[in-house]
């Protein structure tokens, strides 16, 4: 990350095109059949918020599958850019109901675009992402995913769960540093989107143009987050990739709630609809517990633990993605039984 790109040199354009490529490959798609990863500048809402500022048509409605935080982000986004939307919510605790899905489709034709969210990592949900989009696909939509927190370390099935846009970013399970997102897309699509983008430096298909016309971002790049995400996609790679990421992680997840479901703590999601991304557990009911207090402790233990997001349950939450092992996940256990011990909280 030290090095000192020339954001126009051809050096780091050179970089910028290859991890382009690299970006397909975990996905398992080629550009040589029509798909396209766009990088763009900003973090992972930037490239969420693009996809809509760019591919609905000035009269398309979205459908948006809605059951945490990051679902409503997406609609703050839509009534931010006044595009027409209706919402499908379930609870926290409950996926996405493709059935639902298919009634409002089939009796609301003004509807143009579906989006879902894989991972809720509002609670560590999976959504059914495959059953959306062969749902969409029937209706004839255009189906959009945020896969922030899975893409890398969940096997995604482009073709399968019929996605035409997916987002994620650098900092998540590609384990880079903070600095851009990035959008999977079929190239056709979004030059047929030409003409509608409501918002300039979100523009999309403005990305994909400059990369193709001169191999530049538009506007000054992440340089030092390319850098970094290039050696980060060699650690992938080093790993197995997908599989090999998916593995640690899952591992992660298990020692995790293995160790907190002896100190007493119980998960927030029924372990069907869990991820092995983040997760959620419930505050202990002694009064003597407070999040602040415990929040406090555990970090002087040196780790962070993740507030909940969580409007219907009073959870915390510990993710098991990042350069993290066993044996960290064992350590935050033991740091958290210590917080509890010294609180005198019983569980
Ligand atoms: C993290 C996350 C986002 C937002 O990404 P930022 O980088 O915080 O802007 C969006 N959706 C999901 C599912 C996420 O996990």
């Amino acid at each position: 990350m030290l090095h000192d790109s020339g954001s126009w040199h051809w050096e780091f354009n050179e970089k910028v095109a290859a991890i382009r490529d690299r970006i397909l490959g975990i996905a398992g798609l080629r550009r040589t059949d029509g798909w396209e990863a766009i990088p763009l500048q900003g973090s992972g809402t930037f490239g969420v918020e693009a996809v809509f500022q760019t591919i609905l048509p000035p009269q398309g409605k979205v459908a948006v599958m809605s059951n945490g935080a990051y679902g409503e982000r997406i609609v703050l986004m839509l009534q931010h850019a006044k595009i027409d939307h209706v919402v499908l919510r379930t609870l926290e605790d409950t996926p996405n109901d493709p059935d639902a899905l298919e009634v409002l489709l089939a009796k609301d034709p003004m509807i143009t675009h579906v989006a879902a969210i894989h991972c809720e990592t509002t609670t560590g949900i999976l959504n059914p992402i495959a059953a959306l989009g062969a749902m969409s696909r029937r209706f004839g939509k255009t189906y959009i995913v945020d896969a922030m927190s899975s893409f890398a370390a969940y096997p995604i099935d482009f073709e399968a769960c019929a996605i035409d846009y997916l987002i994620s970013s650098a900092n998540k399970c590609i384990e880079g540093v903070p600095g851009f997102s990035f959008v999977i897309c079929r190239r056709a699509n979004l030059l047929a989107t030409e003409g509608w983008a409501r918002s300039l430096s979100l523009d999309l298909l403005g990305q994909l143009k400059e990369f193709e016309k001169n191999g530049q971002f538009r506007y000054t790049p992440p340089t030092h987050s390319v850098l970094a995400f290039e050696q980060a996609l060699h650690e992938l790679d080093m790993e197995g990739g997908v599989l090999g990421r998916a593995a640690r992680y899952k591992r992660n997840h298990e020692v995790l709630l293995d160790g907190m479901k002896a100190l007493g703590f119980r998960s927030y999601l029924p372990e069907a609809v869990q991820s092995y991304i983040i997760t959620s557990f419930i505050f202990p009911a002694d009064p003597k517990f407070t999040f602040q207090e415990f929040y406090r402790q555990v970090s002087e233990k040196g780790y962070l633990l993740y507030p909940g997001k969580i409007s219907q349950a009073d959870t915390f939450r510990i993710g098991n993605i990042g350069r993290l092992f066993e044996s960290d996940m064992r350590s935050v256990v033991s740091a958290i039984g210590e917080a509890i011990g010294e609180m005198g909280v019983r569980i």
